[in-house]
């Protein structure tokens, strides 16, 4: 089938076409999906322009009332949502069809937040002058999503930037259109506006680039690799746009020699392996001291070998595929790369099937200076790094270009208090993997992880809107 643009509330066809098929299962295509460049960009922008200002003074319960019904039609769609996630992206049904629901709660949180959008009033210091401080849309909003969680990303984006009244221009991964595509599809039988939401899918150089130049969009909130975001930011910079980045992590778990195993070896190889490795919030630091290094190390190894790899839509399953050839081909040079480096490499062998199955790896006995440890792999793969005691865990774990989520487990209450004051990360988990947060707070790190405004929860207001102050004299 051959899914096309969405432009201006129609469906907009290309001559160019990406053939999107499933990393589980080569001969699997889900579709052909319009490929567009930077013209396709013009025409929706020029749409979501004709349909800002109705937009934006439409009554927060309109906006409301799309948002609930699109998040209400996810709900009734979630198996079908689920399993074209899966196929399209390659996490289990299970992680898969999770992700969907989660897309569903952010559309309606978000709807809820269209009528809580307040202000303030504040007394002048001049007398008789009132002063009100509103917060209006920003404009037309581009919106720029990567593969890995290709219905709850676009989802946590879309649906702030229309709760407070912009209009949208989305381009999701080109590795995975067809959750974007069924996203378009929903908002449009949920009753959004011709041209309020517009999606043109492409490659990132073309569509991507031509959302970040063009002078009409007013904002961009991009997520994705570090090298596309730098660029991007300077990019929105030097033309005065507002920008939001979320990009990679190396993220630490720390175990402390008090740590109650179950729980440490639980949380570090959800954190690690599940779906397959690819979160920007995986611990691939596992930061050990010396006193539970080797029982805990044992524990791992054997745990990780014991995970099912295999096809996502088997319920069985707990590691899907990687998501391409290219992202395989990156995993193996890594594996390569911590046996150089010296590590004790357990795991990682390449599973069975027509995709691209690989096995979970971990990189014993691994250092913090080691490429293995500082650059973000995206793959089911973690170092283990020992060290003597709690002050150089914390020390260690604070050693990374980036800052987005940071744990540790731990039995001492005093530790754990520590440790959520100094680690220098956007969030903090505390006997929890450092994956898996909630939709209704912000979301987001520091350093290399993230740049500008946070997503998600009521902080999402402070990228999606402007301030207006306004001062009124009788
Ligand atoms: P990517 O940077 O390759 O692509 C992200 C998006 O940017 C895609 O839609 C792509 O087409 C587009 N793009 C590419 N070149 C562009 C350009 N020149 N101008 C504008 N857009 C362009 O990233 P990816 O491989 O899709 O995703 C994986 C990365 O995303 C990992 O680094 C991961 O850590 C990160 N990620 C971060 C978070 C977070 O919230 N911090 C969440 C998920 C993924």
């Amino acid at each position: 089938m051959d899914f096309a643009h969405y432009i201006g509330g129609e469906w907009v066809a290309d001559t160019e076409i990406t053939t999107n098929t499933s990393p589980a299962n080569r001969d699997d295509v889900i579709g052909t999906y319009a490929r567009g460049g930077a013209a396709r960009v013009d025409e929706a922008v020029s749409a979501a322009k004709d349909a800002l200002s109705g937009w934006a003074a439409a009554s927060p319960q309109i906006r409301h009332d799309v948002l609930e019904r699109a998040g209400a039609l996810i709900v009734e769609r979630k198996d079908e949502l689920g399993r074209l996630l899966a196929r399209e992206e390659g996490k289990t049904i299970a992680e898969a069809t999770g992700e969907t629901i989660r897309a569903a709660q952010v559309f309606k949180f978000f709807a809820g937040e269209a009528l809580r959008n307040t202000g303030d009033a504040v007394a002048s210091v001049r007398p008789g002058i009132d002063v009100m401080i509103e917060r209006e849309p920003v404009g037309i909003v581009g919106l720029i999503t990567p593969w890995n969680f290709p219905i709850a990303i676009p989802a946590w984006k879309l649906a702030p930037a229309l709760a407070f009244g912009n209009t949208v221009v989305m381009k999701p991964a080109e590795l995975t259109p067809g959750c974007a595509w069924e996203l378009a599809k929903i908002l449009d039988e949920a009753g959004c506006p011709a041209g309020v939401f517009n999606l043109v899918m492409g490659p990132g150089s073309k569509v991507g680039a031509r959302i970040v130049e063009h002078e009409d969009i007013a904002a961009v909130s991009f997520t994705g690799s570090v090298a596309t975001g730098r660029q991007v930011a300077i990019d929105c910079a030097t033309r005065g746009k507002k920008v939001q980045l979320e990009m990679g992590g190396k993220n630490p778990m720390v175990v402390v020699d008090d740590a109650d195993l179950d729980v440490a070896v639980g949380a570090s190889l959800n954190g690690a392996f599940f779906s397959t490795g690819q979160r920007c919030t995986a611990s691939s630091r596992l930061i050990v001291t010396a006193g539970i290094y080797d029982a805990f190390l044992d524990r791992l190894t054997a745990a990780a070998a014991d995970l099912v790899v295999g096809d996502p839509l088997d319920a069985k399953t707990q590691i899907g595929p990687v998501v391409d050839q290219s992202q395989l081909d990156q995993n193996l040079g890594y594996l390569a790369l911590a046996a150089e480096e010296g590590c004790d490499v357990r795991g990682g062998g390449l599973g069975n099937g027509n995709g691209f199955f690989m096995h979970p790896a971990i990189f014993a006995g691994a250092s913090n200076q080691m490429r293995v440890s500082r650059e973000e792999i995206f793959g089911p793969m973690a170092s283990v790094i020992r060290v003597a005691d709690y002050d150089e865990a914390l020390a260690v774990a604070n050693d990374t270009e980036f800052g987005l989520s940071s744990g540790i487990c731990t039995t001492s209450l005093k530790l754990a208090s520590h440790f959520r004051r100094h680690a220098n990360a956007g969030m903090v988990m505390v006997n929890l993997p450092t994956a898996g947060v909630d939709y209704h707070v912000p979301f987001g790190g520091r350093k290399g992880s993230s740049y500008g405004p946070r997503e998600q929860g009521s902080y999402a207001r402070e990228f999606y809107t402007t301030v207006k102050t306004s001062y009124i004299a009788p």
